[in-house]
């Protein structure tokens, strides 16, 4: 299956310094299918024209084509209402709009901010800047050994004073998958917000927005095999509504006059100036190309291949895996005693290798790990055990010559 899957890719044929590519990056970015990018180049070649605006055909074109893609994601979240899905540039602007709209008018001094010890810089700083405006403090949840949540000690952070939590779905730096829809349940049973970071899940399983019953959700549409530059915030109608703009401009007024300005219902009053038009198609045409495949044989193989990875990683010497956790998407952290992480993601990309190295901005949590960084394998749907094995022979090679 996923050799058929491959060729649906075209990048994935690439060479690099004269070996085949190699593409182990996927939780910083995933490639993107033919369809994805024919749905960007037709739309610029048969319907570009901005969108909601004109009375001209091509607008009708492009404004459809965009609607509908707001549909796609409804269903693909399961969420009730397609204006419950706003267009973003990624999951970090749709942190910072909930950050900025809901924290900034709702948050007081006494209030308490729970995060994670796991979180990406983008669920950490938006949060940071609107503690200091509103006089809110942040509280961490600490992770065991496994690189796991501490279950125990945020049943124990949460108070009467918690207004938001906001967690990470799946960690991008360890791979492991939090029990949100229990931390959820346990959050909102003290009044809390809910935001869960969804940009390292929706390409692994499927989520739910009902089931979850989550507040806001967000996500990038780059992870998930669409285009780079939009993202999707998810959130409840009536919290949506209740909420103040965060920016102005085009699309998001009602009515504007010097006297005082009115705003749009959500969607559209936190979707200010042109959108990514071509971004929202592509990004509608991945989640179809996802759609169509099987996604718990998609899920089955992405896991065998990590098994397959850790336990070849596992019997080279020097080399420490971090984050152990039970439950895992398809990500392998880990560090190796005399390679320097940057120098080995050298090597490894002269032999047409991608991966990540450094601290995959999560500052944070390697400092609670006492890392400086860790070399980061990310697998997606794409990836074959021959990637595995060119990984694993590689590393050998860089490890008997380096020692
Ligand atoms: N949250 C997590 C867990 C991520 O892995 C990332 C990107 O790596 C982000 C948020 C930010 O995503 P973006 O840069 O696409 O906005």
């Amino acid at each position: 299956m996923p050799a058929d899957l491959r060729l649906h890719f075209p990048i994935l044929a690439e060479q690099v310094h004269g070996h085949p590519l190699v593409w182990l990056d996927n939780a910083a970015t995933t490639q993107k299918p033919r369809v994805v990018i024919d749905a960007i180049s037709d739309y610029y070649l048969r319907a570009n024209a901005n969108v909601h605006r004109a009375s001209h055909a091509l607008s009708a074109r492009s404004t459809h084509a965009f609607e509908d893609a707001r549909d796609t994601v409804c269903q693909f979240l399961n969420a009730r209402h397609s204006d419950e899905i706003i267009w973003t540039r990624g999951a970090t602007e749709a942190l910072n709009l909930l950050a900025w709209s809901w924290g900034s008018s709702t948050l007081k001094a006494g209030d308490e901010i729970l995060l994670s010890a796991m979180e990406h810089h983008a669920n950490i700083v938006p949060w940071q800047l609107v503690a200091e405006r509103t006089g809110a403090t942040i509280k961490v949840i600490p992770i065991t050994e496994s690189g796991e949540l501490d279950l125990a000690a945020f049943q124990q952070l949460l108070n009467s004073n918690t207004k938001v939590l906001s967690v990470t779905h799946v960690s991008n730096a360890l791979g492991t998958i939090n029990p949100v829809k229990e931390m959820i349940a346990a959050a909102k049973a003290v009044g809390a917000l809910t935001i869960i970071d969804g940009a390292q899940a929706v390409a692994h399983f499927p989520v739910d927005m009902q089931d979850l019953d989550c507040d806001f959700y967000v996500f990038s549409g780059h992870k998930v095999y669409g285009p780079t530059g939009i993202g999707v915030l998810y959130g409840r109608r009536d919290l949506l509504e209740a909420m103040p703009p965060w920016q102005g401009g085009g699309e998001m007024i009602d009515r504007v006059s010097f006297s005082g300005t009115t705003f749009q219902k959500p969607p559209f009053r936190f979707e200010a100036g042109t959108p990514n038009i071509a971004g929202v198609i592509g990004l509608a045409a991945a989640i179809n190309y996802l759609n169509a495949q099987d996604r718990t044989r998609l899920a089955q193989h992405e896991t065998m291949l990590r098994l397959k990875l850790e336990q070849a990683l596992d019997q080279l010497p020097g080399i420490r895996r971090i984050g152990t956790a039970q439950d895992k998407t398809a990500v392998v952290s880990f560090v190796c005693d005399h390679i320097h992480n940057q120098d080995l993601g050298v090597l490894l990309d002269q032999q047409g290798i991608a991966v990540r190295t450094g601290h995959h901005c999560t500052m944070p949590l390697m400092e609670t790990l006492g890392l400086k960084g860790t070399v980061r394998a990310s697998l997606a749907c794409y990836n074959t055990e021959a990637d595995i094995d060119h990984f694993i022979a590689a590393l050998h090679t860089i490890l008997n010559e380096t020692i």
